[in-house]
């Protein structure tokens, strides 16, 4: 029953990926990141601790059960990420959205399909390890620790930047995607960093910088920029 509930998949999901960026599961976060009210969390989050998908003792944790729901979401959402970007050639921004519907109604045979037609992928387009890949986390910094004239190559943007709003569209333009090599050229007091990508400089602010995980080059020399 639970597992074909597309309301405790969204809840599982979105708990699990509050959880994946190391923030506290509180229902308020919940509430804003699925865009509903509190009450209505704090209504659901009871029917699934009915349901045997979380528990509430001390914060809000996913049970086993919860857990294996929550990755199987998760990993049609990733894996449909890269098929929309990779093979239909949509934006990021749009295959995050679309990824948010397909990630419900793709079946066993059609997600095995689609990770074959991708040469099993260990993340989806922005750098989040899909669940069930031979995923290996690299030893990251954020970028904000990064120093002044330092060389770094993108690896994730974490799933919280992923839902705020036009931060993909910016990260995209700049062309601030896993795998892009740039270097810091600056920083303010306020937290904004500049770095430059392709003759480019762009200033990140702190929200993204202290949260965008890249492997920083001990020689900046033995970048190409
Ligand atoms: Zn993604």
């Amino acid at each position: 029953m639970a597992d074909s509930h597309p309301a405790f998949e969204e809840y599982c999901e979105a708990i699990f990926e509050l959880e994946e960026d190391d923030l506290d599961v509180i229902q308020a976060r919940i509430a804003d990141r699925l865009h509903v009210s509190r009450p209505a969390v704090s209504e659901m989050v009871r029917r699934m601790a009915g349901e045997g998908l979380v528990t509430l003792d001390g914060g809000i944790h996913l049970t086993a059960a919860g857990a294996r729901l929550a990755e199987r979401v998760v990993r049609r959402h990733r894996l449909a990420e890269r098929f929309l970007t990779d093979i239909l050639g949509l934006s990021w921004a749009e295959a995050h959205t679309e990824a948010g519907r397909w990630e419900h109604v793709l079946s066993d045979p059609v997600e095995a399909a689609m990770n074959r037609l991708l040469g099993d992928p260990t993340t989806c387009p922005h750098g989040n390890p899909i669940p069930g890949s031979a995923y290996t986390t690299p030893d990251t910094v954020v970028l904000s620790c990064v120093a002044v004239g330092t060389s770094f190559v993108v690896t994730r943007i974490p799933e919280e930047l992923e839902f705020t709003p036009g931060l993909l569209e910016f990260l995209e333009e700049a062309a601030l995607l896993p795998g892009t090599r740039g270097e810091v050229t600056a920083t303010s007091p306020e937290g904004v960093v500049t770095v430059c990508i392709d003759d480019r400089h762009i200033g990140i602010g702190s929200f993204a910088s202290d949260r965008i995980l890249v492997l920083a080059e001990a020689d900046a020399e033995a970048v190409a920029v």
